[in-house]
């Protein structure tokens, strides 16, 4: 799997006219290697990867490493790659300046030697990260344990949310049953959020009790093998009050109309819009206050966006959430996220944990 990622990698290095690629941002660097420390760089040249990375990780990366040649640094590993590449006749080498920062790069192209100081360096901005969009039958399988353990776990999770619990300690159980499943970490910070705090779309779990009466939104993640999983269910507590079922199956219809949208070849403006036409209809539209969903894959929030404006199109292996959500301040909120893989006829829903609405 490797082979094929550094395949691709080098002919989209090409592409942008470098000879040479260096590669220092973490998830990039696992995902082409499978190294998985915290302080690495990679350079790319045609068919071959060399990884750099420091004394403390020889041995980790004697192990995790696959399809590069390692060699462990006594300076920045970004410098020793630079200089392998300048060694080796490297005339353009890429770096990505969209994950580099200004002053790393300085000191980077200050580390280089005179002769090749000005042309040596050409920013290639994301381009690990627009092959990361699209996830191969490896990453694919991944993605589909990640986002399974999150729906057991909700599962495991329901007889928590309970008047007398904070929202603190329903996001604690989540996590401790997480980590005993085997999960590195959670994707985000687990969001709980009751009652009034339901209407923050971000309402990170707090000390708050869970109402007796009102929605509980819950968004979490978990990493399971380096990829992450997403998914947000709203459940209610008690009887609903007049008008709160109308508006959670609002949520549920701009859902179900952005799904049925997704596809290969299909704009993702396309897919943010039809749950904007269902919202409107409802008087609703003014409530959804961000975008509907986000390329999901080493890390939570990739490529593509599904917003306004976003006239890239989905192509088959992209994983994406469908997340639309009305947030009614002073009252209550609502979000229903499924994570899924885009497919050439459709979508496979990886979170299909109910919908439906839920009274604990
Ligand atoms: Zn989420
Ligand atoms: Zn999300």
């Amino acid at each position: 799997m490797f082979k094929g990622r550094k395949r691709r990698v080098a002919a989209a290095a090409q592409k942008a006219g470098v000879d040479a690629l260096l590669i220092t941002h973490a998830p990039d660097v696992r995902y082409l290697t499978g190294f998985t420390g915290s302080n690495a760089a990679v350079l790319v040249r045609g068919a071959r990867a060399d990884l750099f990375t420091d004394g403390r990780y020889t041995t980790q990366a004697a192990q995790e490493v696959e399809g590069a040649s390692i060699t462990i640094a006594d300076h920045p590993v970004a410098f020793a790659a630079c200089e392998s590449a300048v060694a080796a006749g490297a005339k353009r080498c890429g770096f990505d300046s969209a994950q580099m920062t200004v002053r790393a790069a300085e000191s980077l192209r200050a580390s280089l030697p005179a002769a090749v100081r000005k042309r040596f360096l050409v920013a290639t901005p994301g381009l690990l990260a627009g092959l990361r969009e699209i996830k191969d039958e490896v990453e694919q399988d991944q993605m589909r344990a990640a986002a399974a353990l999150g729906c057991r776990l909700f599962d495991q999770l329901l007889e928590h949310i309970v008047p007398s619990a904070t929202e603190m300690e329903v996001a604690m159980a989540l996590e401790f049953m997480a980590r005993l499943e085997g999960a590195e970490r959670m994707s985000f910070e687990t969001i709980v959020a009751g009652g009034e705090r339901s209407a923050l779309p971000h309402g990170r779990a707090t000390l708050a009790k869970i109402p007796r009466r009102g929605f509980v939104v819950l968004d979490f993640g978990v990493v399971l093998d380096g990829y992450c999983s997403d998914m947000t269910r709203t459940v209610h507590m008690g009887a609903a009050r007049k008008g709160e079922r109308e508006v959670y199956e609002a949520v549920l219809d701009a859902q179900e109309a952005a799904l049925s949208k997704v596809r290969a070849g299909v704009a993702a403006e396309a897919v943010d819009q039809a749950a904007r036409d269902v919202f409107e209809a409802a008087g609703l539209e003014e409530a959804f206050t961000h975008s509907t969903g986000h390329g999901v894959g080493l890390e939570i929030h990739e490529g593509p966006k599904l917003g306004r404006k976003q006239t890239q199109t989905l192509k088959a292996g992209m994983v994406v959430t469908i997340e639309p959500g009305v947030y009614l301040p002073g009252r209550f909120g609502i979000r229903i996220e499924d994570t899924v893989l885009v497919t050439k006829s459709g979508y496979e829903n990886l979170t299909p944990t109910t919908k439906a609405w839920l009274e604990l």
